[in-house]
């Protein structure tokens, strides 16, 4: 029988480089993973560009690949992500930040640019919502909390642009900017001047607000500042059901790939304990994408711990999350009818604590998906298989062939 489903698994991050704590192995090789060996087995392994050969992707950019939408034409800079992910929802044509909340001291100088890494900002985001009015510039404003001390804002107005630069001086201990426009155009003038007045007047929103009263009184700094930066207007991409025919799910919790699923209009299914990092609720997000597959021909599941650990370069670490992340699969073994395509989005070696652009090691396992000779799912053995090196482009076209969703090229 013919798989009618596709689950794509990206283990975010997951690829490295050989790391000197592990003997030289990668922590994939490290890891003890008899469940994913078990797929690469039966499957067909190879290793992949996400994006393109010597690029280095962003968590971003890869997933739109993985999608199959070229992130050369499709990619309009973080903020509308991040604020879908938020669940702002987007127009096209609106503009798009992703945003912190932050500490100022007395003197106006940045003393914390997470807020003490506040968290539970819903009420200080409704606040801003109903006190800031931005209609003497012609423009309306969506804002929302995300996880922990981020949120969103999306600007909505006649002839905004999405060339202006941020007020985070990035460092502690200087000032914030004002936002300028980094172009002549009207256009972005116009978005600078209503991002300089929303700083403006959410600020002493958040002064006097009861929560940061609160916080003070308990010597924790308050959030009065919110950092805007990553502006990106929202464009029209075209929907995942339009271009492909397959309704789907993403599962995730970090609020940039969710955004790049509502982007393409896949629905975010939220899960309890999902964090997005090392102590999520991995067996949460499997049931969760089983229970989806019972009802949706494509799930996209993010799981994004491995990635968290290399950029803290912790290599023993990341081996074991590995490890957990394979227990977890084990359910996945029983599933019928479905084609299990399992990926990172990107290398993070822990030795560099960023984003490389080493090819990641990828399985397809399914009925009637042809096998290798591969045994192991890492880095080095899936260089071994019968896909050999694709592009991440290529994946959803494979998959989709897979499944007999395909169209003919030619007579
Ligand atoms: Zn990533
Ligand atoms: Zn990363």
């Amino acid at each position: 029988m013919t798989a009618s489903r596709i689950l794509l698994l990206v283990l975010d991050g997951i690829s490295d480089r050989p790391c000197r704590e592990l003997g030289h192995l990668t922590p994939l090789q490290a890891a003890n993973t008899p469940v994913l060996d078990r797929i690469a087995r039966e499957g067909i392994c190879g290793i992949m560009d996400t994006i393109g050969a010597g690029v280095r992707p962003g968590s971003d950019t890869s997933h739109l690949s993985l999608l199959g939408y070229d992130p050369k034409s499709c990619y309009t800079g973080r903020g509308p992500l991040e604020a879908l992910g938020c669940g702002i929802r987007m127009e096209p044509g609106m503009i798009g930040f992703r945003c912190n909340y932050a500490t100022i001291g007395s003197d106006g100088r940045v003393l914390d640019r997470r807020a003490g890494r506040i968290h539970r900002t819903q009420p200080l985001s409704e606040a801003i919502e109903e006190g800031v009015d931005l209609s003497s510039l012609g423009v309306s404003f969506v804002f929302r909390s995300g996880a922990g001390h981020r949120a969103a804002l999306a600007l909505k107005g006649n002839r905004l642009g999405a060339n202006v630069s941020s007020n985070d001086p990035k460092k502690e201990g200087l000032f914030p900017m004002q936002v300028r426009p980094l172009t002549e155009r009207e256009e972005d003038r116009r978005t600078a001047d209503a991002c300089n007045e929303f700083v403006r007047q959410s600020k002493e929103v958040l002064e006097k607000h009861p929560l940061n009263r609160e916080r003070i009184a308990r010597g924790e700094p308050p959030a009065n500042l919110v950092l805007v930066r990553g502006a990106g207007e929202m464009g029209h991409i075209e929907p995942f059901g339009e271009r492909y025919g397959l309704e789907g799910s993403v599962i995730s919790a970090a609020a940039l790939v969710t955004g790049i699923g509502r982007a393409v209009g896949l629905e975010h299914v939220s899960v309890e304990g999902a964090t997005g990092s090392m102590d999520t609720n991995l067996e949460g997000k499997v049931r969760a994408a089983i229970g989806e597959l019972g009802r949706r021909e494509f799930v996209l599941m993010n799981i994004k711990g491995a990635d968290e650990a290399s950029h803290d370069g912790l290599a023993r670490e990341k081996a074991a999350f590995i490890e957990r992340i394979d227990a977890s699969l084990q359910p996945l073994e029983e599933l019928e009818g479905v084609l299990l395509v399992i990926c990172g989005d990107h290398s993070t070696p822990c030795a560099i604590r960023e984003h490389s652009a080493d090819p990641v090691p990828v399985v397809i396992h399914g009925d009637g998906v042809r096998t290798d000779g591969v045994a192991s799912f890492d880095e080095i053995s899936c260089a071994n298989g019968g896909l050999h090196r694709i592009s991440g482009l290529s994946l959803m076209p494979i998959a989709l062939d897979l499944i007999n969703k395909a169209h003919k090229y030619g007579a």
